[in-house]
């Protein structure tokens, strides 16, 4: 289970962000792809473990599921999905190029005067 991991470099990077604006932080949003490997639900409780008793403590993580994107290299067809073993939907191959899905990053940091900083993607 590496989303303990995960969620523990999040809150670094986002009790600096906090710290840079002497803001405490009240929520943030995270967007996160199939590809991967992380499991939303397990990050989600992972998140309220690890904040537990920090300066981020109440925080709230929202988490935004991004779809897999595959161009099919046989029919050039895009498919477009959540499950990461993605076959073409026009002609069932699997020889796909993966254009997103990837994904994992910090894309919203919500501080407690209401200011928001999207540029806390690492
Ligand atoms: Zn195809």
């Amino acid at each position: 289970m590496h989303e303990f991991s995960i969620a523990a470099n999040i809150v670094r990077k986002l009790t600096e962000v906090a710290r840079q604006h002497d803001r405490k932080l009240l929520g943030a949003t995270v967007a996160i792809g199939p590809m991967s490997t992380v499991v939303p639900e397990l990050l989600s409780e992972a998140w309220k473990y690890v904040i537990k008793g920090t300066e981020l403590d109440g925080a709230t993580l929202q988490i935004d599921r991004i779809p897999i994107r595959a161009r099919c290299r046989e029919c050039g067809a895009v498919t477009e999905g959540y499950d990461p073993f993605v076959k073409c939907q026009a002609c069932g191959s699997m020889n796909l190029q993966i254009e997103s899905g990837f994904e994992l990053q910090i894309t919203r940091a919500e501080l407690a005067d209401g200011a928001e900083n999207t540029s806390a993607a690492p």
